[in-house]
């Protein structure tokens, strides 16, 4: 008989559950599958960054499964009417897929089980392919999700994990039906210009050089800007080229001083899944509701989008997010404070920009994220405001970020650079660059918090 093995956003065969359990035994047939969906581009999940890093995952694995005497079936529609046919033309009596617990993919699975069900067949849900640790696999006592990140960590930390899975050597895959091919990659004009490139056999070499080169000191640079020290692996842990349970083993396995901050952050991608999984209304809606209301200044909006606050720190982030679909945490942090914080505007603004160019943009990572900075998320410290000035002198010390993204104050030093503004009236005149779109003394009252504390 055949098995489908249903791929979603775990575009690798090694360490692949779902692959792994398709092809278990060895003697059935398996038939590795893809579903261009349009319900993703509804959705407005289907940013061209990511649909071009997308084609880069799929070219990969297609050609990886041909090398293992398989390929890839592509076909576009809806996922259930889709498979279902599939199923229908190959007798198929299994669909595997990974667990994913997005409101959006219980969505896509519930039709799946029914239109499948309904032709005799049964579909099977992998866990622990998505995340290391799954949402619901530890709970606190009276909830079924952690709402605070350190008791989630301590919990986290004690899971045993499985252990990773080798990739199939050989697949018998039958030779019908036909792929369609895989869709297009978008026009280059239409992609940020120093996008990355995707696809398993780049992530594995991006997490094998990273792990040894870099792990080591992360702790200690993991917010230095210009450094530029961490690991880049979100594009590959959002598509699912590398698995988050092998990075786990293997940053415990390195035993260097730095595996442990690194681990905690990827249990922070698993803290968001499971937030998520518990509350699908926190795409959209506070999870935590607080009583200000949020201005609506679409010039501002625009100046933030296009990186041109009068904020170095704050315009560098944004510049570099439009520049290569990427923009390194420490930024996130301060440009996303920036707006719901100084600027007062809606955190789901930003939001959606930031989702039409990441290309690691993630629902529960990106809305739970801003939801952390707003102060409507699961920040112990909702009134938090981070002082871009102090930011940008703590963690760009000589202003070499800035001076990478901002040409126009190429010529500054530090500590001019941090505080353009200061600079004698002249000097300042010949920088095409513009004046703080808050002045930094009515500013200085919003980059203290509530409590009066300044960060
Ligand atoms: P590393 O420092 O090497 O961390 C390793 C991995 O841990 C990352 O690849 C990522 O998978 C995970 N991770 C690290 N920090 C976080 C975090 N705070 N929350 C969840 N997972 C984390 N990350 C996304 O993957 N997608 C998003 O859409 C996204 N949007 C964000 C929006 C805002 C406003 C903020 C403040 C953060 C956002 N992050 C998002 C989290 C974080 O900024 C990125 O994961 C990180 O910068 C990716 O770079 P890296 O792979 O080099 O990270």
């Amino acid at each position: 008989t055949v098995r489908i093995c249903l791929f979603t956003r775990d575009l690798r065969v090694a360490d692949q559950p779902v692959l792994f359990a398709a092809s278990a035994g060895g003697r059935e047939e398996v038939l590795p599958v893809f579903v261009a969906d349009p319900a993703v581009a509804a959705a407005g999940f289907a940013a061209p960054n990511r649909l071009a890093y997308l084609h880069d995952c799929l070219a990969a694995l297609e050609s990886t499964l041909r090398d293992r005497g398989s390929r890839l079936v592509v076909r576009g529609g809806a996922t259930a009417e889709v498979v279902a046919r599939l199923v229908a033309e190959t007798g198929a009596a299994e669909v595997h897929l990974a667990a994913d617990h997005s409101a959006f993919a219980r969505a896509r699975d519930a039709r799946l089980r029914a239109a499948v069900g309904a032709l005799g067949a049964r579909v099977v849900a992998h866990e622990g392919v998505l995340a290391a640790v799954a949402p619901g696999a530890v709970t606190p006592s009276g909830s079924d999700h952690y709402a605070v990140f350190t008791p989630y960590l301590r919990r986290w930390t004690g899971v045993p994990l499985r252990r990773p899975l080798p990739p199939p050597r050989l697949l018998l895959t039958p030779e019908e039906p036909a792929s369609e091919g895989l869709p297009p990659r978008p026009h280059a004009a239409l992609l940020s210009p120093r996008l990355a490139a995707g696809g398993e056999a780049r992530a594995r070499a991006r997490m094998r050089d990273w792990l040894g080169g870099h792990l080591d000191a992360y702790e200690d640079e993991h917010d230095a800007l210009a450094r530029d020290l961490t690991s880049r692996l979100s594009p590959d842990l959002h598509f699912g080229c590398v698995s988050p349970t092998e990075l786990v083993h293997r940053a415990r396995r390195s035993g260097t001083p730095g595996a442990a901050a690194f681990e905690r952050q990827l249990a922070w991608r698993d803290f968001h899944g499971q937030v998520l999984a518990a509350r699908p209304d926190a795409a959209h809606a506070d999870y935590r509701p607080r009583h200000d209301r949020w201005r609506e200044a679409p010039d501002e909006l625009r100046a933030w989008q296009d990186g041109r606050t009068g904020y170095p720190l704050v315009d560098a982030g944004m510049r570099q997010l439009r520049a290569e679909g990427w923009m390194h945490n420490r930024a996130r942090l301060v440009t996303a404070s920036f707006l719901c914080k100084t600027l007062r505007l809606d955190w789901r603004e930003g939001a959606r920009h930031f989702l039409s160019l990441l290309v690691d943009g993630d629902v529960a990572n990106n809305q739970l994220n801003w939801q952390w900075v707003a102060g409507t998320g699961t920040d112990t410290r909702p009134n938090r405001v981070l002082n871009p000035v102090t930011q940008s002198k703590r963690y760009d010390p000589d202003g070499s970020y800035i001076r990478h993204w901002l040409p126009e104050l190429a010529r500054l030093s530090a500590p001019a650079i941090h505080e353009p503004w200061r600079l004698p009236t002249a000097l300042r005149a010949e920088l095409d660059y513009p004046e703080p779109l808050v002045a930094p003394d009515a500013a200085r009252e919003r980059f203290r918090d509530r409590r009066g504390v300044g960060l």
